[in-house]
């Protein structure tokens, strides 16, 4: 099951106050695919919504709207009848004319009625894309005012969605893990935010090693590279002038050097007696890389 789909199944078995009731179906059919005096309908592929959406818009006007699934697994919900598609409108004050269709604030009492109202609307038209993959949470919307309403009211709750206006609809969205996980607690969806939360501290987790390992290889190969550049020049004083030639310290240095490749330069001066700092094994390399240079 997709996650939006989880979260979907976990949000239609919130039980709501009985003031949030008409606003849980509310949000559901304005945010449904029509809501107007000819046609007021929803589609979607999960039973769960169908069925929240059948007994939620039942229990808050009434009517019943009917049920049914097609041959490629979708319910399509519908109010029948003009006339009982007018109660349901007028039931939210609207005339079911209307040109622009806006959020009409007087059915949302309170705070928590507002949480169902975005409950109902996140059931009707919400996706979001799976967490492993990237942080998104939208609700597509056919209609660009009831997308800036929307925008409004949740802006309103403190969070910051953003939006974008698309040939065919408009959307209101978030990107940022924090504010999805949020908005889906304010939604009732406990379980999906708690999933989220833990698959992000996977990804994290999963970085950080990432980062490490390449850092890691990173400074390895810098170590490797530099080795190499000294050995070289040591062999080229040893082929010619010969090592002897050179003064105790930095003969001893070079043939550290030579017997141990893959040390670094800190690992280098440990090895020396006494001890030298990495500074000091630095500057020899060096003082035995400018006499290789010098001699060609
Ligand atoms: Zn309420």
């Amino acid at each position: 099951m997709s996650f939006s789909s989880q979260i979907k199944e976990e949000l239609c078995s919130v039980e709501s106050k009985p003031c949030c009731l008409k606003a849980e179906a509310f949000g559901m059919l304005l945010f449904g695919r029509e809501f107007s005096a000819s046609r007021i309908s929803m589609l979607t592929d999960l039973e769960c919504v169908a069925e929240k959406y059948r007994d939620s818009v039942s229990a808050a006007t009434g009517i019943t709207p009917s049920i049914k699934l097609s041959g490629s697994g979708k319910y399509t919900l519908s109010v029948e009848g003009a006339q009982q598609r007018k109660k349901v409108l007028s039931e939210f004050g609207y005339s079911g004319n209307e040109v622009a269709l806006r959020i009409n604030r007087a059915n949302l009492a309170d705070e928590c009625c507002s949480s169902a109202f975005l409950r109902g609307a996140f059931l009707s038209c919400g996706c979001v894309t799976s967490p492993q993959r990237e942080y998104h949470l939208e609700f597509t919307v056919s209609r660009i005012k009831l997308c800036r309403d929307l925008q409004t009211l949740i802006a309103e709750s403190g969070l910051m969605p953003k939006s974008v206006s698309r040939s065919n609809n408009c959307a209101v969205y978030f990107k940022d893990s924090e504010e999805i996980e949020d908005l889906l607690g304010a939604m009732g969806a406990n379980n999906s935010v708690l999933e989220l939360m833990s698959i992000k501290i996977y990804k994290d987790v999963r970085n950080t090693v990432n980062r490490k390992t390449n850092f890691e290889s990173a400074n390895l190969d810098r170590t490797f590279n530099a080795a190499m550049v000294q050995t070289d020049a040591i062999m080229s004083i040893a082929n010619t002038r010969g090592l002897d030639t050179l003064p105790e310290q930095l003969r001893r240095i070079a043939q550290l050097r030579l017997d141990n490749p893959e040390l670094s330069l800190t690992e280098l001066g440990r090895m020396m007696s006494p001890p030298m700092s990495r500074s000091s094994v630095n500057r020899r390399l060096a003082k035995l890389e400018e006499i290789a240079k010098n001699q060609r």
